[in-house]
C-alpha cells in the first residue's frame, strides 16, 4: 500500500470506530471524525488535542477560530498549510469541548502513531498541554514531562523508526486568541520552525548555487 492508501485505511478504521465512547456523540450530531490533512511527505507535523465543533462539522482540522490563529502562525513561519500535515491526537469531538479523557487518548493515539510512521516527519510540533503530555509519554525523548511551562518552546529529540526526530511543544493556538503576549511568543517560536526542518538551509543552498529560490 502506498502512503495515501495507508492513510485512507486509517480514516476508514476511525470512521467505523463504534467502540469509542465518542462515537455515539458523533452519530447523534451528524459530526465527522477528523483524521488530518496536508502533505504525506511533510517535514513538520502539527498535533492538536481534538476537533472542536467547526472541525467535527466539516471533517477538517483547525478550521475554526483556533485554526485562523494557526494559519497566521504558519504564514509568519513562511509555511503553507499544504506543505505541512495537521492533525489531532483524538479524532472525534469530545462533548462541550472538554479535554479528552486518558481513555480517549489511549483509544485514538495509536492512529496518530501510525500517521507519524507514514509521514516520517523531521519535526513534530505539539499544540497545547494534552498533546505535549502524550508526546512525552509515547515518543521516548528520554525526558520526564514536568510542568508544561518548563517544556513549552524548547526543542527535544527522539528516535522514531530509526530516525532522529525533533519535538517542539508549543501552546495551543486557542490560548492566543485573547492573549496578545502569547500570540507574540508563538509567532517567535513558529519562526524557528523552518530552521528545524532544514528549510532555511535549502534556501541558502539554492542561493549559493544560483538557482531560483522561487522554484523550490
Ligand atoms: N483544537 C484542536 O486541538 N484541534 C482542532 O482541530 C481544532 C481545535
Amino acid at each position: 500500500m502506498n502512503k495515501r492508501e495507508r492513510m485512507e485505511a486509517i480514516g476508514e478504521e476511525v470512521r467505523n470506530l463504534d467502540s469509542s465512547p465518542l462515537y455515539p456523540y458523533r452519530k447523534e450530531n451528524d459530526y465527522h471524525p477528523v483524521i488530518g490533512e496536508g502533505n504525506l511527505n511533510a517535514d513538520a507535523v502539527f498535533v492538536g488535542e481534538a476537533p472542536g465543533k467547526n472541525e467535527a462539522e466539516s471533517g477538517r482540522p483547525f478550521c475554526g477560530r483556533a485554526g485562523k490563529i494557526l494559519d497566521g502562525l504558519l504564514e509568519t513561519a513562511g509555511l503553507d498549510r499544504e506543505e505541512v500535515y495537521i492533525t489531532n491526537i483524538v479524532k472525534d469531538r469530545p462533548p462541550k469541548n472538554r479535554r479528552p479523557t486518558k481513555k480517549e487518548v489511549s483509544i485514538y493515539s495509536p492512529f496518530l502513531m501510525r500517521q507519524l510512521r507514514i509521514i516520517q516527519p523531521r519535526l513534530v510540533v505539539t499544540l497545547g498541554k494534552t498533546a505535549a503530555e502524550f508526546a512525552f509519554e509515547e515518543l521516548n525523548t528520554g525526558e520526564e514531562f514536568s510542568a508544561f511551562k518548563e517544556i513549552e518552546g524548547k526543542i527535544f529529540e527522539f528516535e522514531f523508526d530509526g530516525r532522529q526526530t525533533l519535538l517542539f511543544p508549543l501552546y495551543h493556538p486557542a490560548y492566543a486568541i485573547y492573549q496578545r503576549t502569547v500570540l507574540q511568543q508563538m509567532n517567535e517560536e513558529f519562526r524557528k520552525i523552518p530552521e528545524f526542518i532544514g528549510k532555511n538551509k535549502l534556501v541558502l543552498d539554492k542561493l549559493a548555487t544560483n538557482q531560483k529560490v522561487k522554484d523550490s
